[in-house]
């Protein structure tokens, strides 16, 4: 692993110009160093605009081909700026912060900025939890959140999936569901969590078919006696995903926004343990730069409802 800023300071120091940004993401490209897929030269020259120039063979290689900043005409310097303020949002960061802080002159520009980052924040691919994973669905948004049953217009329905780790919470996923029917919790399920492993769930209807799809299916019956707590490590992300949405536009997040956010929760969450927000912003990166670009066009599907956020 490469060095990577620990404060504000140390990173205008180390991003200080183009170049600069450029040699580092060389450096966390290709960490053995680089070699020339077609003719094995170790060498290259640094040619203009971030291309490389093989000294075997004169092949032409850009840095940021295949990364998330593969097709943008924006300076490197601006995406750090942003991954860093990201990183560094305790409650995330919004459309409209974003276009503040780098100044932008369009909300649009921010907020496709915004969800290209999202993408690096969940990996295509990434692998799914497994082992026992307690798994509960809950309503956020609206008047109030809470349990299924009370859905109403405006509320967004959101599967969690929590891995055990000992006495503590490992990794978790969320996925936006539909509805509470099996027909969409099922392949929520699927989604989240490896066949292998043992699901825990209340007696929920929607859950009735894991047992078919090939889980180990742990239902936890309510007992009086143990009091309510029968689901303690989905209860536990579930009142920290609440205050965390609650500290993000003041709780304010439109239901066209929401899978950024559950996106920018699970990735900060499941880094929690980084420690430092110098190794979450080393992070995204990493992430950033193993990932196909995304193109604007594919962000259409999810416009956002107002651009007055
Ligand atoms: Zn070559």
């Amino acid at each position: 692993m490469i060095e990577y800023p620990k404060d504000l300071l140390e990173f205008r120091d180390h991003f200080h110009s183009e170049a600069a940004c450029r040699d580092y993401l060389i450096r966390l490209r290709w960490p053995q160093g680089w070699t020339c897929l077609k003719c094995g030269c170790r060498e290259f020259w640094k040619m203009r605009r971030g291309v490389l120039c093989c000294q075997g063979c004169e092949r032409y290689v850009s840095v940021t081909a295949g990364t998330l900043f593969a097709d943008t005409h924006k300076p490197l310097r601006l995406w750090f700026e942003a991954m860093w303020h990201v990183t560094n949002q305790k409650y995330g960061a919004s459309a409209l912060g974003m276009q503040r802080i780098l100044g932008f002159g369009s909300y649009r520009t921010a907020w496709n900025w915004l969800h290209k980052l999202r993408r690096a924040m969940v990996r295509p691919g990434r692998d799914r939890l497994a082992g026992t994973v307690e798994v509960d669905e809950i309503f956020i948004g609206g008047e109030r959140s809470g349990k299924r049953g009370r859905g109403a217009a405006g509320k967004a329905l959101v599967l969690i999936a929590a891995q055990e780790a000992g006495k503590g919470i490992g990794r978790i996923r969320l996925v936006r569901v539909a509805s509470g029917s099996g027909e969409h919790l099922e392949p929520a399920v699927t989604q989240a969590v490896d066949s292998s492993s043992t699901v825990r769930t209340d007696g929920w209807k929607g859950y009735k078919g894991l047992k078919e799809l090939g889980y180990k299916h742990d239902v936890i019956r309510p007992t009086p006696a143990l009091g309510e707590n029968l689901l303690p490590l989905v209860n536990r992300v579930a009142s920290l995903l609440k205050r965390w949405l609650l500290g993000t536009h003041q709780g304010a997040v439109r239901p066209s926004h929401l899978d950024y956010y559950l996106d920018e929760f699970t990735f900060r969450f499941n880094r929690r343990t980084s420690g430092s927000r110098g190794l979450l912003f080393y992070r995204l990166l990493d992430q950033a730069l193993h990932l196909q670009p995304v193109l604007t066009r594919e962000l259409k599907a999810a416009s956002p409802i107002s651009a007055n956020e």
